[in-house]
């Protein structure tokens, strides 16, 4: 939608002119196609202070791009940095978390041009998201839950990880996925206490927990959730264990609100987890999904954000006792004025099959 997208590198502007930059030179592909709109392989922008912005792609991109960014100038060129920093003037930032430093030294220096590396900005404008953004998000995440309800139902002892991610991914992509947002987690019984761990020839048994963390991408926005059910029976600790991390969960999705010091959310996980003697969660317990499967905020132990309204972000506390096995339970949300919304919708009720 070209006005979308000329409303983002209005914004963009805004913040060079509030930077003193002159221009912005955007090689990260996934700020290119949150700037105009561009979903090939292969482009660069370059934006200006007053808005004005020149696209560069190639050859095999040069029809695409008239349909998907018509409201930008376009060059088609094999050289995208190059072409583009011989337009620059004045100060202009680059992305140094994302240009190499091979190509940061291929960038022309001269008395007209003065590069700088102002930190990330367009991933700053992305951390709000728009509403049509948001309702990407809805669409991901719904593909998630009714993947998750076709095939809980068919999970059954002896069947191994992998033959069930294959199942779950298949049926996200029957579904309306485009792509997995990331490769599907299935995590058995003892590799449950794996934070990453990648589906193997492990057979489900009887009494095992198992974690799954999984997501679909639509349109581009990337969906996040993690459920963690039990083939019966439950034993004691499985169940004590599952309440525990459901009510950190709950209690960190509690703490979303604008104005939140994301620090203060990691908390609120954190407390009851310290409090019931398991440790320190060994990682952030949530992140904001987009474009990107992780993006900024980050909210985990000693990382400093504010959350404002309208950031998608995840809520994902868990437990992982090694020789035994654990919990996760993670939803994708929406930070609003007051209650922060689930766009993960799926029960976290134990779920036993
Ligand atoms: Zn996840
Ligand atoms: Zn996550």
């Amino acid at each position: 939608v070209p006005e979308q997208h000329d409303r983002r590198r209005r914004r963009l502007a805004e913040l060079l002119v509030e930077q003193n930059l002159d221009a912005l030179l955007v090689t990260s592909l996934v700020n290119v196609r949150y700037l105009t709109g561009f979903t090939g392989s292969y482009g660069a922008a370059l934006v200006a202070a007053d808005g004005a912005t020149v696209f560069a792609t190639d050859g095999r991109y040069q029809t695409q791009s008239g349909e998907q960014c018509p409201d930008v100038e376009l060059v088609v060129t094999r050289d995208l940095v190059e072409t583009l920093a011989h337009r620059a003037r004045g100060r202009v930032g680059f992305e140094a978390h994302q240009l190499t430093v091979e190509t940061r030294d291929q960038l022309p220096d001269h008395e007209a041009t003065h590069w700088v590396a102002p930190g990330r900005l367009v991933e700053r404008l992305r951390e709000v998201k728009d509403d049509d953004e948001i309702e990407l998000l809805r669409q991901a995440c719904k593909i998630g839950d009714l993947a998750l309800a076709e095939v809980v139902p068919t999970i059954r002892a002896g069947e191994t990880e992998r033959q069930l991610a294959r199942r779950l991914d298949d049926t996200m992509r029957s579904l309306g996925a485009e792509e997995l947002a990331f490769p599907t987690i299935v995590a058995a019984g003892t590799h449950g206490a794996f934070v990453h761990h990648e589906p193997c020839d492990l057979e489900l048994s009887a009494g095992d927990l198992v974690a799954l963390d999984f997501g679909a991408r639509y349109a581009g926005y990337h969906a996040d959730m993690t459920r963690t059910i039990a083939v019966g029976p439950v034993a004691d600790w499985q169940r004590e264990l599952y309440e525990l991390v459901a009510a950190a969960q709950s209690a960190e999705r509690a703490a979303l609100a604008p104005g939140a010091d994301a620090r203060m959310v990691h908390e609120a996980a954190r407390a009851p987890i310290l409090a019931a003697g398991f440790g320190e969660i060994p990682h952030g317990t949530g992140h904001g999904i987009g474009l990107e499967i992780h993006e900024a905020p980050i909210i985990g132990y000693g990382r400093a954000a504010t959350l404002e309204a309208q950031m998608p972000v995840t809520v994902e506390p868990g437990v992982y006792l090694p020789g035994r096995g654990g919990v996760r339970i993670e939803d994708s949300c929406v930070v609003r004025d007051g209650t922060a919304e689930l766009l993960t919708t799926t029960t976290r009720e134990l779920l036993v099959v």
